[in-house]
């Protein structure tokens, strides 16, 4: 487990950075993460929005309301518990601002891969047993190449494979889609029975981690 000085310094670090700005893509750096160094369980998002970026906490908007409803189902008794025990960050860590539609823009490959050493650095230091996996850019960094109708209600390792329910390996991977209500995807009755299925799959999971039964599984 990481040490609170380890989890401290990478936090000063992540919130320290302005490689985006650096670059000309951001007017403003305001990265956004929360989480302790005892989480087991680490959900990853595409980029925090304007609500989050002002608040400086993940998944506090809308989209945040219905995660919580999700997360609910999957067996946290609370937003407090949810939040505290979840590692939350996202693939890139501040607000990317507006796009031509009117929603929030989809961060660049170029920003991707400027935050992408945040990422990893969470990734090796956390070394979570259960990643949640929030929407597109999520999935492209965990999972590329596979339409969302093939991967929510699946859980897969982290080399790509579906496993079932039984497996020991660790890290488990569980995409979901986004909570956003710009997303149509949830308007289909069918691919509301599987994230209704992802979420079935995710609570014994998350039962059992909160119990702590995987430790050092
Ligand atoms: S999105 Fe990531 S790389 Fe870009 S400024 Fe924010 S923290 Fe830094």
């Amino acid at each position: 487990m990481a040490s609170d000085l380890q989890l401290a310094r990478l936090h000063r670090d992540i919130l320290g950075c302005t490689r985006c700005v650096d670059a000309g893509f951001l007017p403003l750096a305001a990265p956004v993460l929360s989480g302790y160094p005892d989480n087991q369980i680490m959900l990853i998002g595409q980029a925090p929005g304007a609500v989050e970026a002002d608040r400086r906490l993940p998944f506090q908007g809308r989209s945040g309301k219905v995660l919580m409803q999700w997360l609910a189902r999957a067996g946290f008794a609370s937003e407090m518990e949810a939040r505290r025990r979840i590692y939350m960050t996202s693939v890139t860590k501040c607000f990317p601002g507006k796009g031509a539609a009117g929603g929030d823009r989809r961060p660049s490959r170029a920003e991707v891969g400027l935050c992408r050493p945040h990422l990893d650095r969470q990734l090796a230091l956390i070394k979570p047993l259960l990643l949640i996996l929030v929407g597109g850019l999520a999935h492209e960094r965990f999972l590329p190449g596979r339409p969302l109708a093939e991967l929510v209600g699946r859980v897969f390792d982290l080399s790509g494979r579906a496993v079932g329910s039984r497996t020991r390996t660790r890290p488990l991977l569980l995409p979901l889609p986004h909570p956003s209500g710009a997303s149509r995807w949830l308007n289909d009755p069918g691919n509301r029975a599987l994230l209704d299925r992802a979420l079935r799959r995710l609570r014994p999971m998350v039962t059992a981690l909160l119990d702590q039964k995987l430790v050092g599984a």
